[in-house]
């Protein structure tokens, strides 16, 4: 039997979580490019948060660059997850 059992794991729930990609324009290149959204669990107290107003990132795959997405791009990319 594996120590590493993942459900023993709390820090795994502190992991972001990929949602889906899609094009956006991204600050550092400056032009469209391909991005990850992620949902970012926050830690608050001693427990990680699934919701809060800026738990959607979109990361750019070219250049790294995170993004906080609110408003309805962040219920558009929410919604990406359960489809
Ligand atoms: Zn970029």
């Amino acid at each position: 039997m594996s120590v590493f059992h993942p459900d023993r794991l709390p820090s795994l729930s502190r992991l972001p979580k990929e949602l889906g990609r899609e094009e956006r324009l991204c600050a550092g290149c400056g032009e469209a490019t391909g991005h990850i959204l992620y949902r970012v669990p926050k830690k608050v107290v001693l427990v990680y948060l699934k919701d809060h107003p800026e738990n959607v990132h979109a990361t750019c795959i070219k250049c790294a660059r995170s993004t906080v997405l609110g408003g309805e791009e962040r219920e558009r990319a929410l919604s990406l997850e359960n489809r």
